[in-house]
């Protein structure tokens, strides 16, 4: 039976219209000025905006699932907050046995009941050890080990993050891009220069845009010239068409207000892609006074007392990002699903309401506080 969603206003490629939508077997079948069909099931909008569901393209966990160890759950705890489509990430700092583990338990969701799950972001294993919270377990660049990574996760990995100024870079880069992966720069101190050879080796995405990413001039950059220059951030938004991902978190502790600012006028409503990188860690917010950044509700610390990824939700992530840059409805949900599925060439199935795709869709206020969640035309019960 043919469902119409009536009394939408409906986030379309063009903009923000009032309209309908219609879905048939969890498709969209058409949105805009379309009249629904006699016998369609009506389901009233109310005049609620009504977008394509949120695609992360970086997230660990959520709730109390590590995602390399319980990805159901923690898939589900994404997708009662609008996650509609999600690449759970393996990092760097996981052991070879739980990479390879992680793999298994993702691809074992995945044989049975997918839902929301989409594959696997490999972030790492080969990233700079000098950047990011427990960076000094990244892997030494070793191919018998990548080519069994890849082996073992093939047809999962949409993603891969490295830092392209490693040596045997180049060689792990084309190898992972040969394979069919997005390659994403990350956790590095890349120059303009070496920013422009991984571009020519594949990479299109850059991961957490001034998280985790340095100067490759390092401390000589402030001894040579008195100030810090020629940052890989600075060099990525220079050089313009890549994907960077952002954390926005509620205090803008990740990426500060004015960077976020910066990375949507330079990169683009169009290149910005939200992502939670939402972790599980025994960090208890409520134990800090709340002037201490740290009360925050969406930030993650590790028992080292490092930022360590977030507690977000997408939802979370817009809101915030609404909040510090005034972005539109239309850029929220370019941000937060059209660019992501571009991003890992999933759009021709997901990331907009356009006929054929799947009818994965959020409901919400113009805040951006959800309302329904519907997984390919299937409203998501979001209290169980
Ligand atoms: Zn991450």
């Amino acid at each position: 039976m043919i469902k119409a969603i009536i009394n939408a206003r409906l986030v379309l490629p063009s903009g923000l219209q009032e309209g309908t939508l219609l879905v048939e077997d969890g498709q969209i079948l058409a949105a805009g000025s379309v009249i629904p069909p006699r016998d369609a099931e009506i389901i009233d909008a109310k005049g609620r905006i009504v977008g394509p569901g949120f695609i992360d393209i970086h997230c660990h966990g959520g709730g109390t699932a590590h995602g390399h160890e319980n990805p159901a759950e923690a898939a589900r705890h994404h997708l009662k907050s609008g996650t509609t489509s999600l690449l759970l990430s393996l990092a760097y700092s996981l052991t070879k046995e739980a990479f390879l583990q992680g793999i298994h338990n993702i691809r074992a969701v995945m044989e049975q009941e997918p839902g929301n799950l989409t594959g696997i972001h490999f972030e790492g294993p080969y990233t700079s050890p000098k950047y990011g919270a427990r960076s000094e377990a990244a892997w030494e660049m070793n191919q018998d080990d990548y080519v069994q990574l890849f082996d073992e996760a093939k047809g999962l990995v949409y993603q891969c993050t490295y830092a392209p100024e490693r040596p045997g870079a180049r060689a792990f880069a084309q190898y992972a891009h040969a394979q069919g992966v997005k390659l994403a720069a990350g956790h590095t101190e890349m120059s303009p220069a070496i920013l422009e050879e991984a571009i020519s080796d594949g990479v299109t995405i850059i991961t957490h845009l001034f998280d985790a990413m340095g100067c490759h001039l390092g401390k000589d950059s402030i001894r040579s010239t008195g100030i810090i220059q020629d940052s890989a951030a600075d060099a990525v938004l220079a050089r313009g068409g890549l994907f960077v991902e952002i954390i926005c978190d509620s205090r803008a502790i990740h990426v500060k207000p004015s960077n976020l600012r910066l990375a949507l006028r330079a990169a683009g409503p169009d290149h910005v892609v939200l992502i939670t990188d939402a972790t599980i860690r025994p960090h208890d917010p409520s134990q800090y006074p709340e002037d201490d950044y740290r009360s925050s509700p969406d930030l993650n610390f590790n028992e080292a007392g490092q930022l360590s990824g977030s507690r977000l939700t997408m939802d979370q992530a817009c809101r915030n990002m609404k909040h510090y840059t005034q972005a539109s409805i239309p850029d929220l949900f370019k941000m937060a699903s059209t660019n992501a599925a571009r991003a890992i060439g999933i759009d021709h199935e997901v990331g907009s309401l356009e006929a054929g795709k799947w009818a994965n869709l959020v409901f919400c206020d113009d805040d951006m506080n959800l309302i329904e969640v519907y997984l390919r035309g299937n409203p998501v019960n979001r209290e169980a």
